[in-house]
């Protein structure tokens, strides 16, 4: 038995998919789940996005594709699924997780902070700060955290971000007409929010224009690091620009 959050499902046949689920205990699994869209189904509503579930999984510990042989709701987060924009910040997150945190790789501390975050989004969807927070401590998980405390070369100061370095770089290590200005409140911000226990958190106050600007350094670079934009979040920019395509 272990804890996990539902991902997604691929449909294979008729009836039957292919679960992703991102586990306390195994990290990441894919797992074969008989027959969860038939009406009668044992699994209930228990394979919905999102779904805090406990599973049982039959299969070697690192099998390819073990069975799901139970689900049970430990908490639907049924509200994640009610609206969209809603929906899609989430799947956002749990899609940039699945791409840049290994399969089969536990990470109990991330996937408490996950589920701390997917219990702050169902009190207010759209809290940015959660957003902030989960993506500096996933990226942390995942080894890609972006450097802002001083040039990656010679330790000097500066507050220009190279998306190739992953670092800030000074002015004389750096090209000072590219790269990715930053204000000293956003670098402040970030070595707060990436020293600082999760549970302390709920104690730092952002402004919006702060947090929108780190926001946006966070995502560029997780963009580039992934080398590819992931899929949520170009679905989303062609919301944004082409709202006629999805009405509201
Ligand atoms: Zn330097």
């Amino acid at each position: 038995m272990t804890e996990g959050i539902v991902f997604k499902g691929f449909p294979l046949g008729e009836a039957d998919m292919i679960m992703t689920i991102f586990t306390r205990e195994r990290g990441f699994v894919r797992a074969f789940a008989k027959s969860p869209r038939k009406t009668k189904s044992r699994f209930g509503s228990a394979l919905e996005p999102f779904s805090y579930i406990r599973i049982s999984l039959w299969g070697k510990e690192n099998a390819e594709l073990p069975r799901l042989i139970q689900a049970d709701i430990v908490h639907p987060f049924q509200k994640l699924r009610e609206e969209l924009d809603c929906f899609l910040r989430v799947s956002e997150l749990l899609e940039m997780t699945f791409m840049l945190i290994p399969e089969h790789v536990r990470q109990e501390g991330l996937f408490d902070i996950l589920l701390d975050t997917l219990r702050m989004q169902e009190a207010g969807c759209g809290n940015q700060k959660a957003i902030l927070c989960y993506k500096i401590k996933m990226l942390n998980a995942a080894g890609f955290m972006p450097r802002l405390s001083g040039c990656a070369r010679c330790a000097g100061t500066g507050r220009r971000f190279y998306f190739r370095e992953g670092s800030i770089l000074c002015d004389n290590c750096g090209d000072p007409l590219s790269g990715f200005e930053l204000s000293q409140g956003a670098i402040k911000l970030f070595e707060t929010l990436r020293l600082w226990d999760w549970s302390k958190l709920h104690r730092v106050v952002p402004t919006t224009s702060l947090a929108q600007e780190l926001g946006r350094l966070l995502d560029l670079h997780i963009r580039y690091r992934l080398e590819k934009g992931l899929k949520t979040r170009d679905f989303m920019d062609k919301i944004r620009t082409d709202p006629d395509t999805y009405p509201a």
